[in-house]
């Protein structure tokens, strides 16, 4: 490095000079790389200056050679400090290490919080909703039988829902399935809780979840779904009690305001089985888009427990009786949010969940 003549300088600046190297490599950030910069070939009182200062006042027949050696030395230390830049630079980019990408004044980056899904919110308000009313909650396999899908709710053997065309079996499993709603889950819980039937003094529990069945995928099916099944068992249990417990739910989830009504309908699993409509939380009845003019939507099946489903669970109907009642979760955030396409829920586009209010 000393290819030019030094003695003619002043011994703090060879020093310098000798130091230059070694005070380089330790800077191991831009901060501390400035700093050096500044020692060194600053404008003000930095060897660079302290060098012109010397040119300046040197006799007029030193003034060339002294020029030579003071411009490679300053032209040594720019190029030199400009190389550490560049790698130091570099590493911030990469990641680099925390001495040289930390920098306490920066604003720490927000990560986007999670929150529960749209539907999960909404079989999580249903849920508390029934809880009041002693209703717990119960879950079943998403893979069943047929038994507990068809059977053991008096769907007879030739009725549609059975056949390849609307339900999924498993390949190689011909009684194995993806259950084709959340009734299964009352099969299940009725055949536990029968032998403690008179103990307990009744059954009431929510079974939210998801359902299959062989839909095309457009803005109002997916082969995907979910349920929120509700039943409950008791002595004496008539529709009143159904219709008493419905209107109840939907002024909870609605408002006060919310009215029902209900219309005769037909399930294997229910007798008598009736449709219930809550007047248009959208337009109170008025009359819009999303209950098409006609101020009522169709929002749950329900109906009173078929005597078979009992017997099947080893249950007596002559002592028991109940009611149930099964709800389209996705049919129901698409009414109450106005959300035109189902696909929509299963996207995960971040602005629509935001837009739900499950992102902040
Ligand atoms: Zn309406």
């Amino acid at each position: 490095m000393d290819s030019f003549d030094l003695s003619l300088l002043a011994p703090e600046i060879t020093g310098a000079h000798a130091q230059f190297p070694g005070a380089l490599e330790a800077c191991a950030d831009l901060g501390a790389l400035n700093r050096l910069k500044g020692a060194y070939t600053g404008r003000e009182g930095s060897f660079s200056a302290q060098l012109m200062e010397r040119l300046k006042a040197a006799p007029k027949d030193q003034k060339r050679e002294l020029g030579v050696v003071i411009n490679a030395l300053k032209s040594e230390w720019e190029s030199a400090l400009k190389a550490r830049q560049a790698q130091l630079e570099a590493a911030r980019k990469a990641g680099g290490s925390a001495s040289s990408a930390w920098d306490a004044t920066l604003p720490p980056p927000i990560p986007p919080a999670g929150a529960l899904h749209p539907l999960n919110r909404l079989m999580a308000r249903l849920v508390e909703v029934f809880r009041p009313l002693g209703y717990h909650v119960e879950e079943g396999p998403e893979v069943e039988t047929e038994e507990h899908n068809f059977d053991g709710l008096n769907i007879p053997e030739d009725h549609s829902a059975r056949g390849t065309a609307d339900t999924f079996y498993l390949a190689g499993h011909a009684h194995l399935l993806l259950r084709t709603h959340t009734s299964p889950v009352q099969v299940r819980v009725l055949k536990r809780l029968a032998p403690e039937l008179e103990k307990k003094g009744g059954i009431r529990f929510l079974a939210p979840g998801r359902v299959y069945r062989k839909d095309e995928i457009d803005p109002t099916h997916s082969p995907m779904f979910h349920q929120v099944e509700g039943m409950l068992v008791g002595k004496g249990i008539g529709m009143h009690h159904l219709k008493g417990t419905l209107a109840y739910a939907m002024k909870a989830l609605f408002g006060e305001g919310a009215d029902v009504r209900f219309r005769p309908s037909y399930f294997p699993f229910v007798e008598p089985g009736c449709e219930m409509d809550v007047r248009c939380p959208l337009c109170s009845g008025a009359g819009c888009r999303v209950c098409k003019g006609s101020g009522w939507v169709e929002i749950l099946g329900a109906g009173l427990i078929h005597p078979n489903v009992l017997r099947f669970a080893g249950i007596d109907p002559a002592i028991w009786s109940g009611f149930a009642f099964g709800m389209g979760v996705e049919r129901t955030a698409m009414m109450v949010s106005q959300t035109p396409d189902l696909r929509l829920f299963f996207e995960n586009d971040q602005r629509f969940l935001k837009l739900m209010g499950g992102l902040d």
